[in-house]
């Protein structure tokens, strides 16, 4: 695999994620909405992300900006990349199709808001955000850049971190014992681990 090659892959890996969203972000808009979180800190923290996971990277794939801070292209890097990216892309597409009408871009309460538990939300409470970690890992390895790499986990682990604890508050708000019982038989986003 050459630089060029790797660069291409995750442009690609990028159209795939926004095809897979566009349905639900269509039909999303559609569906009433019954509470919403803080809306500004919500837009701060996805622009945030969109810089890491797709801003920065696509400098650096087009003018391979920052220069002073590329290192030796790998091969089995990219490889292991591109591998993690389809995984990525797999599980976001099955988890849009499993949280279905409950999914939102910010954090917000549908009119009818169902809880999904099944699938794989029976194992975790955020596998949407796990694809999300998988995709910000598959750019550490498909770019050689210390700013450029990185730059997803750094972006994403902002918005991640920075809305988790809020969003299963607000779930807590909104389902109660039930929402309890769910944080107390699952973990967040490794099976097992965390
Ligand atoms: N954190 C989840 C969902 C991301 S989409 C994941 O990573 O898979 C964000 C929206 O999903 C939030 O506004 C919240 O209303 C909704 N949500 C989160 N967990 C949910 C669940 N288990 N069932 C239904 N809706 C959920």
């Amino acid at each position: 695999m050459t630089l060029l090659a790797a660069k291409l892959i995750w442009a690609f890996g990028c159209i795939a994620w926004f095809i897979i969203r566009l349905p639900h972000q269509r039909r999303a808009r559609k569906l009433p909405v019954a509470q919403r979180a803080d809306r500004t800190r919500e837009r701060v923290l996805l622009a945030i992300s969109f810089c890491g996971l797709f801003v920065i990277p696509l400098i650096y794939a087009l003018t391979d900006q920052p220069r002073f801070a590329t290192y030796s292209f790998r091969p089995t890097l990219a490889q292991l990349g591109t591998a993690v990216f389809a995984g990525a892309l797999a599980l976001f597409y099955r988890i849009h199709r499993e949280l279905g009408r409950s999914w939102s871009v910010t954090l917000e309460i549908r009119d009818q808001h169902v809880l999904v538990t099944e699938g794989l939300y029976r194992h975790l409470r955020h596998p949407m955000y796990t694809a999300f970690w998988l995709w910000a890992l598959a750019q550490l390895l498909l770019l050689p850049n210390l700013i450029a790499g990185p730059a997803g986990l750094v972006g994403f682990g902002v918005l991640f971190f920075g809305r988790v604890g809020r969003e299963e508050q607000m779930m807590l708000e909104k389902f109660g014992e039930e929402y309890r019982g769910y944080m107390a038989r699952t973990k967040r986003i490794i099976p097992g681990i965390y």
